[in-house]
């Protein structure tokens, strides 16, 4: 238990810039994932089966709901069509496919960008040419990081989770992504830095995890 105290310690120092930060954006980011899996799992389980009805259990359903309820609730009115059916689901604007869909504006819109001389536009190509100091990709990358932000206020007003995860391939980008993130959500969630700020790290469960909740250290 102390241990796991201590380990939430450090992780909530480093994020907040309280305590020395760790060597690199890189190790962090590791650290992070796995330190944060390998402790709320078993809670995740135990909540589950003894507290149906508390906030936990509330968090460990997420990784059920996320997928479908939350990431399909409304982020634009008459936005963009999303799978569901409807238009503006916040999935609409963070997924990759969305991504990729808003890479392809900018490149159409900005012939000059690595974008628009890609052969092929990825995820992994918009945050490339972000990374090669390509104005158009950053401006893409900033504005997804952006909604994905949106969209994680949106959980942290309604659930104040102590933990959020983010999955999915363009999770791997790391730092680029969850740093913009963070940033966003301390600046808008409800109570700004003083709210109920989640860690909030790149899941460990594979490429179709999506966002998972989470659960108290
Ligand atoms: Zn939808």
């Amino acid at each position: 238990m102390m241990k796991k105290e201590a380990l939430k310690a450090g992780i909530l120092n480093a994020l907040h810039g309280v305590a020395p930060k760790p060597a690199t954006p890189q190790q962090l980011h590791q650290a992070l994932g796995e330190t944060v899996m390998e402790a709320i799992a078993p809670d995740w389980k135990k909540s589950m089966d003894a507290h149906e009805h508390s906030r936990r259990a509330c968090y460990f359903s997420m990784e059920f709901l996320v997928g479908r309820a939350v990431y399909n609730t409304l982020l634009v009115l008459d936005g963009e069509p999303c799978t569901c059916g409807r238009r503006g689901c916040w999935e609409a604007y963070s997924s990759a496919t969305a991504l990729i869909r808003q890479a392809r504006q900018a490149a159409a819109e900005h012939p000059e960008s690595l974008l628009a001389g890609a052969e092929e536009i990825t995820g992994k190509t918009v945050f490339d040419a972000a990374d090669r100091g390509d104005e158009t990709a950053n401006a893409v990358v900033d504005r997804f990081c952006d909604y994905l932000g949106a969209g994680v206020t949106n959980i942290v007003n309604a659930l104040a989770p102590e933990v959020i995860l983010i999955g999915g391939g363009i999770s791997r980008q790391g730092e680029r992504l969850l740093a913009p993130v963070r940033r966003y959500v301390e600046k808008n969630c409800f109570g700004g830095k003083d709210g109920a700020i989640p860690i909030i790290a790149a899941a460990r469960l594979g490429n179709d995890a999506g966002i998972i909740g989470a659960a108290a250290l």
